[in-house]
């Protein structure tokens, strides 16, 4: 993930603690950040839903939160808290 104003890093990891109502701030500007409501997390709410359905709570449904997890860390777009407001 990178930061929408600065494209300063921020850890992927923290994506975890993206939710509607909780942001990432950025350490080299301080904006922060929340994740842009789009095709892409509808996407991966499907995936994880749909692992549900075929592995239910299983070693192997673990297994693939953390690999859509990983794969929507990487992918995901910020947006800056004070824009994503506006609309
Ligand atoms: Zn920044």
């Amino acid at each position: 993930m990178k930061c929408p104003k600065c494209n300063n890093p921020i850890s992927s990891l923290k994506v975890w603690l993206i939710s509607r109502w909780s942001f990432v701030k950025c350490k080299k500007c301080g904006t922060r950040s929340g994740r842009k409501i789009n095709i892409q997390l509808f996407i991966i709410s499907i995936l994880l839903f749909s692992g549900y359905l075929i592995f239910n709570f299983s070693l192997l449904f673990i297994i693939w939160v953390l690999i859509v997890t990983y794969i929507d860390a990487y992918t995901v777009r910020l947006v800056p808290k004070d824009e994503q407001d506006g609309v």
